[in-house]
């Protein structure tokens, strides 16, 4: 008998019908004999719409109320989930993430789970529930309900999978598996029978929004098997696993773009040691994750324009705090531009291959697509285009480096 963690993401609990079909998919589970925790997200486009709520009364909602408006999407799956599964005979409970024992952090909407008291989906289990949690949430020190972030269902499932010692963490979503690029965008992309954790974690910190970056990390420190797969057939998915030595040695390992980024820049700041510090110190202090930074060579004036990256979400906190310390350095001025995006080739075999970052560029210049910001490491390079021209990058790039072909 395996204890399985079976996670279902918003298409796949998008409505009744959704949430009846999947209730069967688990209860099968369960008749073969073996335990089977759910954990679910909010049905499709719930969470949104709440964010449309919330915005609607204010451009900066405070991040407390946030995290309980949007938990509350997950409950209302849960509970329906854990009603559907009853109704085809078998025992199951609906938990909260306070209830089956999520602590967090505190920082809101992008909490970190700190550790889990898994006793209570121990105990639902021993008498013979399957216990269906609602992803994407815990609590803090003083019981507020925090959030994990987008994808953050993904890393319930694995915290849960990992605290309990499942066998495998099964990830179900609406595409076949983990593919070499955004299969929506690039038709040809190919599915990948096995990847290894650090491709992975490397492919969702990118933009592949397919696996939440922080539940691979997870995965990985716990060596939790994740499988990903499609919750519409029985479709064999993608296994994230250890790096072993059948799994095909490519130098790329696929193309991914990440909508969600937002460029700011602040113009004429004085070129003088301590600068960069102070605005990355007050960004930090504000929980923001900064991501690529560019600084101009100072000319004339003996001052630079420096830009940064961080999430849309993050977008107008950020370019807030940039405009006092502007202010403060006599700056001339703070600009903020959202149609950016990035596109990354990546892959742990280009660390001893020349001439990928060359091929990255010429690509992108025999597409006519204009680079604004490029960054790289020893398994990616990243660049940052304007967002109209995003999926053309994917596309050509995703030719340019055979990655149709097994
Ligand atoms: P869920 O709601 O099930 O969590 P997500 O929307 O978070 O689903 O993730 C699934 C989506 O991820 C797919 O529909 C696909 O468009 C997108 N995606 C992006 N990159 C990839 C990739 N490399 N492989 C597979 N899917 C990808
Ligand atoms: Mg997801």
């Amino acid at each position: 008998m395996a204890l399985i963690v079976q996670k279902y993401g918003g298409t796949s609990v998008a409505d009744i019908e959704r949430i009846k079909a999947v209730a069967e998919r688990a209860a099968s589970t369960a008749r073969q004999g073996n335990k089977v925790i759910v954990v679910v997200s909010a049905m499709a486009g719930e969470t949104d719409k709440f964010t449309k709520y919330a915005h609607e009364i204010t451009d900066m909602p405070d991040e407390r109320e946030m995290d309980l408006l949007l938990s509350s999407g997950e409950r209302v799956t849960s509970a329906l989930m854990a009603m559907a599964i009853q109704q085809l005979g078998l025992k199951s409970m609906s938990f909260t993430g306070r209830q089956v024992g999520i602590m967090t952090d505190s920082s809101h909407t992008k909490a970190v789970i700190e550790e889990i008291d898994a006793s209570r989906l121990r105990k639902a289990l021993d008498e013979g529930n399957i216990p269906v949690v609602a992803g994407f949430q815990g609590i803090n020190e003083f019981s507020d309900v925090t959030t994990l972030g987008r994808g953050g269902s993904d890393t319930t499932a694995v915290a849960i999978a990992a605290a309990l010692s499942a066998d495998v963490c099964e990830i179900y979503t609406d595409v076949v598996g983990v593919f070499t690029a955004d299969p929506r965008i690039v038709p040809d992309a190919r599915k990948m029978e096995r990847i290894s954790y650090d491709e992975m974690l490397e492919m969702a910190s990118l933009g592949a929004k397919v696996l939440n970056g922080r539940s691979v990390e997870f995965a990985k420190n716990y060596s939790v098997p994740l499988v990903v797969r499609s919750s519409f057939n029985q479709t064999p998915g993608t296994l994230v696993t250890m790096e072993d030595r059948d799994m095909e040695k490519t130098i790329i390992t696929g193309i991914t773009h990440d909508k969600n980024q937002a460029r700011i820049t602040l113009m004429r700041v004085p070129d003088r040691p301590g600068i960069a510090s102070t605005i990355f110190e007050a960004i930090a202090a504000a929980n923001i994750n900064v991501d690529m930074i560019v600084q101009n060579v100072s000319s004339d004036d003996n001052a630079t324009d420096l830009s940064f990256t961080v999430s849309k979400a993050d977008s107008n906190k950020a370019s807030g705090i940039i405009r006092k310390v502007s202010d403060e350095f006599g700056g001339k001025g703070v600009s903020m531009n959202s149609d950016v995006a990035k596109v990354s080739i990546v892959g742990v075999g280009m660390q001893s291959h020349f001439g990928v970052a060359a091929r990255m560029f010429d690509t992108l210049s025999k597409a006519g697509i204009n680079i604004m910001m490029i960054s790289t490491s020893e398994i990616k390079i990243s660049c940052v285009v304007d967002v109209s021209r995003i999926e053309e990058a994917v596309r050509a790039l995703h030719d340019s480096f055979n990655l149709d072909k097994s």
